[in-house]
């Protein structure tokens, strides 16, 4: 794993990951999508810990971090629907690490942190779907995933303030829990919303 990743990117990769202003939880989250250490059918049938490699939601392709998050015909809807079409500038998707490498090399430095966030917590709303499938059962919904990835980024852009993140494994705090008063001339709506499949009394909360 250690030359796949050296065959395209080096420590400066993982260095802006670890700088982009997101939860950290996300940002392990993209570490391991570029390093293909997903527990995708595809890795667990390659480790011998799942009978098929096949997609359990469409049962016709195999499961690859590329196909679940990006090219499946739901999740392109949810990328659609968050403003991200796969070409142009920022290219194809088919191997997450060049693509993230790419991204990086093709656009300004502020450019590029802010639109891979937006990456980031699009595809970890597509993942947490996908387990929600898998798991539990629940149908999956590009509306509401699409929903809840733009929410997220930007309940975290307006309302919380970032540390610095270095590369030192030093234990920081959570991002998304971090929050600062408003000056005394604002105020802030801290909002929640509820979805659920099928029921009309969908639920919205907030608080100032
Ligand atoms: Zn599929």
């Amino acid at each position: 794993m250690e030359d796949f990743c050296g065959e395209f990117v080096g420590v400066n990769l993982w260095r802006t990951i670890w700088k982009l202003k997101i939860p950290n939880k996300i940002k392990n989250f993209w570490w391991r999508v570029c390093r293909n250490g997903l527990a995708t059918k595809e890795n667990l049938f390659r480790r011998k810990c799942a009978q098929f490699n096949t997609c359990p939601i469409c049962h016709l392709e195999v499961e690859t971090i590329e196909h679940l998050l990006f090219f499946f015909p739901w999740t392109r809807a949810v990328w659609f629907g968050c403003s991200i079409v796969f070409d142009g500038v920022i290219g194809r998707p088919d191997l997450a690490i060049k693509w993230t490498a790419h991204i990086l090399d093709s656009m300004s430095k502020q450019t590029a942190m802010n639109f891979l966030s937006k990456i980031t917590f699009t595809a970890w709303n597509i993942w947490k779907a996908r387990n929600d499938y898998v798991f539990r059962k629940e149908k999956v919904n590009p509306m509401v995933v699409m929903a809840k990835a733009n929410f997220a980024q930007m309940e975290l852009s307006s309302a919380c303030v970032i540390p610095s993140v270095h590369m030192d494994n030093q234990p920081i705090a959570d991002a998304a829990s971090s929050w600062v008063a408003p000056n005394i001339s604002k105020f802030k709506a801290n909002c929640d919303v509820t979805f659920k499949e099928g029921d009309t009394n969908n639920k919205v909360t907030v608080v100032f």
